[in-house]
């Protein structure tokens, strides 16, 4: 194997800003006062709630179920008392129906939850049980996992890409998960190559993780698995650049990985699919760096599903100075959050808080035509002219220009000199084509 770093077209070098937590190992956070469940966490259908006020619940309990194939259920993430089913703020920035629990103390886990054993590991088997478990994609896209895992049989997946890359600045859940419990992800990745029959499978790293590297290539080491070593650029871990990067092939525009023959997952969803597989217990818990200028103590933390943000501010001693700007997630393609009272979802990797004088205040200014965002875009679209036509309602030109193809990752926003939010225009062109498409 070849270890000279691999790369994509486009993408930029934002600072890294990792120093902060990268060598904090993961603190378990403790419970909050209120658990609050939305039972939209995924991609797909939301949940249906099938809990009632009044209802007492154990820990692993389902609260929301599936509504469809492109769904999963939801979880009570600890034992206690159910004391709302309402909407309450969410993510998104609207607020969505939610199953609110009062825990106990007890954090008692439900009595029936059951692994599979070695004889039982057939795909159906285990694509059941991580439906079950309400396992989902978690590197950022929450799409449902036994649905990614169930290509149709015209589009055969030769090659399975495990993403370490975590290229998003500020964040090091997947550096952390990496370097504490490489076996939990290497059987994970081993029951992914099960279900899939036998793929090729590279395990992808930004060369600026050498000790993440050394210690997941040390646990490949009696394996056909293969450890490639990325050129730290933003966005590597974007899956059609990872493939381009590892394999060479290109993903159709418009198409799907498995149009390339690829099937990407997350260290951290291999990681849950393993205690999915072998225990039997649903996603309940999320590992989040918790960072940035504004929080007096950077850390990782393992945090139950459904606590509030201000309960992870408060872990981490509180504010450092006067809060400016939240975000969940990275700061590239995480989403700014109003409200501290917003509760921990299935794919959150980070919560960042810049200081007031941390904020860019500059408004926004008219384009210049400096050709950065061409320059930067990984997906080879044109966000500027793309932009001046989504600005003037003109969806379906905007589409001819290959706006679907934008896999959102904010380089174009990142680079603009005159502050031209153009992600965020883009990402309503998108959602209004779909809608459209859906009512067609
Ligand atoms: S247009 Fe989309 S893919 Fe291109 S740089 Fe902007 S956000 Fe990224
Ligand atoms: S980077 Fe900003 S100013 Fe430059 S061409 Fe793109 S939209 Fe215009």
């Amino acid at each position: 194997m070849s270890r000279k770093p691999k790369t994509f077209h486009g993408g930029l070098h934002p600072p890294d800003s990792k120093a902060a937590s990268a060598d904090k190992a993961v603190e378990i956070c403790p419970l909050p006062d209120e658990i609050i469940i939305p039972l939209s966490q995924h991609i797909g259908a939301p949940a249906e709630p099938c809990v009632a006020v009044g209802d007492s619940v154990c820990r692993g309990q389902v609260v929301g179920e599936a509504r469809g194939f492109v769904s999963v259920p939801v979880h009570a993430s600890t034992s206690g008392e159910v004391v709302a089913v309402e909407a309450r703020p969410h993510p998104s920035g609207r607020d969505l129906p939610a199953v609110v629990i009062r825990p106990d103390g007890r954090d008692q886990w439900c009595d029936d939850l059951r692994g599979l054993g070695e004889d039982e590991l057939a795909a159906e088997s285990v694509r059941n049980k991580l439906c079950a478990c309400g396992i989902v994609g978690l590197g950022g896209a929450t799409f449902p996992t036994h649905v990614k895992l169930s290509p149709p049989p015209e589009k055969p997946i030769d090659t399975l890409i495990i993403n370490g890359a975590e290229c998003e600045p500020y964040l090091t859940t997947d550096y952390r998960l990496m370097l504490e419990d490489p076996e939990q992800i290497l059987d994970g990745v081993r029951l992914f190559a099960g279900v899939l029959g036998r793929p090729r499978i590279f395990i992808g790293i930004e060369e600026n993780k050498p000790a993440a590297i050394k210690v997941i290539d040390a646990a490949c080491a009696s394996s056909d698995i293969e450890v490639v070593p990325l050129r730290v650029k933003y966005p590597q871990g974007a899956e059609k650049q990872l493939i381009y990067a590892i394999t060479g092939r290109e993903v159709p525009s418009g198409g799907l990985p498995m149009d390339a023959g690829v099937l990407v997952q997350n260290v951290r969803t291999a990681a849950a699919v393993s205690v999915a597989v072998r225990t039997g217990q649903p996603l309940i818990e999320q590992v989040l760096t918790v960072t940035g200028p504004g929080v007096a103590e950077p850390k990782n933390l393992r945090v139950r599903i459904g606590t509030p943000l201000r309960h992870l501010i408060d872990a981490c001693g509180g504010f450092n100075g006067e809060p400016g700007k939240i975000i969940l997630g990275g700061p590239m393609m995480g989403t700014a959050q109003l409200s501290l009272d917003v509760p921990v979802t299935r794919g959150a990797g980070g919560l960042l808080i810049f200081r007031q004088e941390d904020v860019d205040p500059r408004p926004e200014g008219p384009c210049i035509r400096c050709g950065r965002c061409v320059s930067v875009c990984p997906a080879r679209i044109l966000p500027t002219t793309i932009v001046a036509y989504a600005r003037n309602d003109q969806v379906e030109t905007a589409e001819t220009l290959g706006v679907l193809d934008c896999i959102e990752c904010g380089c174009c926003t990142y680079i603009c000199p005159s502050m031209i939010p153009l992600v965020q225009f883009i990402r309503q062109a998108k959602g209004a084509i779909m809608a459209q498409k859906r009512n067609a």
